[in-house]
């Protein structure tokens, strides 16, 4: 048992160096979705025990498909659980309105986001509503999604809708 003592308590119970430890594996998605020409976003779905239920990455541009979000691909490879009560999404971006949705549609209970600065989602919403939402503003995360900005912005306008 380790790292409980930051007073987040909250489902999963974890603290900031498990977050960290988590998003990790979040950036090892966004990457290999880079290294496929894809929109660098990664996520990973963690259990109320702290196991490791899906990850995955965005892959607009892979599979052509604009609703494979980072989120969408992590809950999938979960597979079909029978409660989202506990589980942890850790992403690499703040989540869209439609991952936000996600997360309050199955009742997800914590979301730990790499960054907000490139890109402000339904965060807010979220905690409004009772998600317990925590910000790592990693800059790691930011670079990684700067770069890609920069570099492709027709096909990130694309993945959030900008015309
Ligand atoms: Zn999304």
């Amino acid at each position: 048992m380790r790292d409980r003592d930051d007073g987040r308590g909250g489902a999963g119970g974890t603290g900031r160096d498990v977050d960290r430890e988590r998003l990790a594996t979040a950036v090892a998605e966004a990457r290999a979705g880079l290294a496929e020409g894809g929109i660098p976003i990664g996520a990973a779905l963690y259990g109320a025990d702290g196991s490791l239920l899906g990850r995955g990455h965005n892959r607009r541009v892979q599979d052509g498909d604009p609703s494979m979000h980072a989120e969408t691909a992590a809950f999938r490879a979960a597979g079909r659980q029978r409660s989202y009560r506990g589980t942890t999404m850790v992403t690499t971006l703040s989540p869209c309105w439609y991952c936000s949705g996600l997360v309050r549609q199955f009742g997800i209970s914590r979301v730990v986001i790499g960054e907000a600065a490139t890109f402000h989602g339904g965060h807010d919403w979220l905690a409004r509503h009772g998600v317990e939402v925590v910000l790592l503003d990693d800059a790691e995360c930011t670079a990684l999604m700067r770069a890609f900005v920069q570099d492709h912005p027709d096909v990130w306008n694309e993945d959030i809708g900008d015309e």
